[in-house]
């Protein structure tokens, strides 16, 4: 089974519940969905087979534990299960970044990011173990409904903008039992 890949490279999680936590990323190519303002590169710049991805993991990141399957949509590629099973046999905590369009069934030790888009699958709101919502302009308070009450849910303001930041922090102050603030910290500290 090959698995088709933009860029595979080691840094720092800088959103979320584990922002700070050093990760291999994995950056799958191709996606699902075609969002007018997606901002990253997922095009296909090589392929190669399980066995050298977890192989370039370990180039990469040594022992680091925890491994981010992103893309794209990492959970497209009919080969990402086989490879979460291969990473978590050499050891890692794999993390998945989805926008949980396709339902995938995944071990109960995988952590899930779910950031949604124009549509989501309820098998994966429930599976869910965090959600991003981006707010550019506005709080897509929409989604939230989609979510268990106990999920929790980080507004992560869109290229750190300051109207975007203010715009976050009155939702979170106003419901503190529901929202948290992520800041793309690794774009402070000039990594990736
Ligand atoms: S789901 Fe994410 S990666 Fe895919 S097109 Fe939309 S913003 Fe880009």
């Amino acid at each position: 089974m090959t698995l088709q890949l933009a860029e595979i490279f080691y840094s720092v999680q800088g959103e979320g519940t584990w922002t700070g936590t050093p990760a291999v990323f994995v950056r799958l190519a191709g996606c699902n969905l075609a969002c007018d303002f997606c901002d990253t590169d997922y095009a296909l710049k090589f392929v190669a087979g399980i066995g050298e991805v977890v192989a370039r993991v370990r180039g990469e990141g040594g022992d680091c534990p925890m491994v981010i399957l992103t893309g794209g949509e990492p959970l497209a590629q009919a080969a990402t299960p086989a490879l979460i099973d291969a990473l978590r046999a050499d050891g890692r905590r794999v993390h998945i970044e989805s926008n949980g369009t396709i339902d995938v069934s995944l071990p109960s030790d995988v952590w899930l990011t779910v950031s949604p888009k124009e549509r989501l699958h309820p098998a994966m709101a429930a599976r869910a173990n965090e959600v991003k919502l981006i707010v550019d302009g506005r709080v897509p308070a929409a989604w939230v409904a989609s979510f268990p009450a106990t999920t929790p849910i980080f507004l992560q303001p869109e290229g750190n903008k300051p109207a975007n930041v203010a715009l976050a922090v009155e939702a979170a102050k106003r419901e503190p039992a529901r929202y948290r603030l992520s800041l793309q910290t690794h774009k402070f500290i000039g990594v990736r």
